[in-house]
């Protein structure tokens, strides 16, 4: 889950039963193998936690992640994307598929006063990935043991999923030419999910995204004077109103987006009209080509403005993470899986999208496959929050869930 202060009670305004974990914990179908892994896997867990490190950084995660495979014997490829790291399960032989966790952490300083709270300065794995990378391990741990595994299972420990989209290099440094898999799966921790349940939908999960920045320049002026310059505030007041007409005028209701402007700094004095103003913000939809129509239409706005108001209006935008989208096939398959951990009922189908975005999403759009997200507690402080600590609770279920999942996939998959 990437570059988002996301409120997870907002993300799920509806639609989930709030349900003990407790309730639930004895309908989950946690094999004993993956219970006993459990102790070690907080150590493990906890172990991350203290040392966060952020994008393309993860070296000592890197390390560590090496020297559990190497004492599990499990053999893996080092230094993709610098510290990514990719371990195979199988022999390279029949059908292939890879689970992907996600390592960094981000520039948070930490508020907890766990035991194991980060030892380092405004660091901290607020997101939990130090948690998806343990469970990532956890479950090469018990399909190392499986001999007859009907195929070959890559494990993907990726770098720099918050920003600087480290799902996009390890794919340009060749992730699916070395290890060519027909599917790819992915999973987050969900504050606001009831532990013991998981959402797995269908088509579009999390949405694309993108930045721009805008400045408005022109000739400013005595403020009691206004007629011997122009208004660059006013212009930038009427580009941020009209650019709301995009999302609620101009493309189809059906279609989920967002024009967000999160910067506005211009002026100096009271009795000054600025030269400049500077805008700034993000836009955000559920598929790639209505962000793109989005993008264009900001820009339409912003030549009019400046048309209307006699003013250079130059607009830069930076592409951010594609729109998540899970194959339905591959969907069903993660949700089969879920469904055997935690029961069916407690799958739901129909969550709603959310607007936050996420790089495994540059995956996706190589390989099918799916992305979930697993309950981690109605009561928790919400992902990036600096009080946020991964449910370990999770551990097992995660395990299990990948488990499950790599074993019915290769079943399925030429
Ligand atoms: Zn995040
Ligand atoms: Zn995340």
């Amino acid at each position: 889950m990437a570059n988002s202060q996301l409120d997870p009670a907002k993300a799920f305004p509806i639609g989930f039963d709030v349900v003990k974990s407790t309730e639930l914990d004895s309908d989950m179908a946690v094999d004993r193998e993956i219970l006993e892994f459990e102790d070690e896997m907080r150590k493990w867990r906890h172990a991350l936690h203290r040392h966060p490190e952020t994008a393309f950084q993860e070296v000592e995660t890197s390390r560590f992640v090496a020297a559990r495979l190497d004492e599990m014997g499990i053999p893996y490829t080092a230094g993709l994307a610098h510290t990514g790291i990719v371990a195979q399960l199988g022999n390279g032989q029949g059908p292939k598929i890879a689970l992907r966790a996600d390592m960094d952490a981000l520039d948070i300083q930490e508020a907890t006063d766990l035991r194991y709270a980060s030892e380092v300065e405004g660091k901290m794995h607020a997101c939990g990935h130090d948690g998806h990378t343990t469970m990532l391990l956890g479950a090469a741990g018990v399909l190392s043991r499986k001999r007859d595994l009907p195929g070959t299972v890559y494990l993907i420990f990726q770098p720099a999923e918050e920003f600087e989209a480290g799902a996009r290099k390890m794919i340009e440094e060749g992730l699916f030419e070395r290890f060519p898999v027909s599917a790819v799966f992915g999973l987050h921790n969900w504050p606001g999910l009831a532990v013991g349940r998981a959402a797995v939908s269908s088509g579009p999960v999390m949405a694309g995204s993108g930045t721009f920045e805008i400045t408005v320049a022109g000739k400013g002026t005595h403020a009691g004077m206004p007629q011997t310059g122009t208004d660059q505030i006013l212009a930038a007041a009427r580009l941020i109103e009209n650019a709301q007409g995009i999302v609620s005028r101009e493309i189809n209701p059906g279609e989920a987006a967002a024009v967000s402007f999160t910067k506005i700094h211009g002026g100096t004095a009271f009795n000054v009209i600025p030269e400049t103003v500077h805008l700034a913000g993000t836009i955000r939809a559920l598929s790639d080509p209505t962000l793109a129509d989005i993008r264009e239409r900001l820009e339409h706005h912003a030549g009019i403005v400046g048309r209307q108001f006699g003013v250079e209006v130059t607009l830069s935008y930076t592409p951010g993470y594609p729109a998540t989208f899970n194959d339905p096939r591959y969907a069903a398959l993660a949700r089969s899986a879920a469904g055997a951990v935690l029961e069916d009922r407690h799958i739901d189908e129909q969550s709603p999208a959310s607007m936050g975005s996420e790089d495994f999403a540059f995956m996706l759009a190589q390989r099918p496959g799916a992305y979930i997200w697993l309950g981690a507690g109605t009561d928790r402080a919400g992902l990036h929050s600096p009080h946020y600590d991964f449910n370990d609770d999770l551990l097992p279920i995660g395990v299990a869930y990948w488990v499950k999942l790599a074993e019915l996939a290769l079943r399925q998959e030429p």
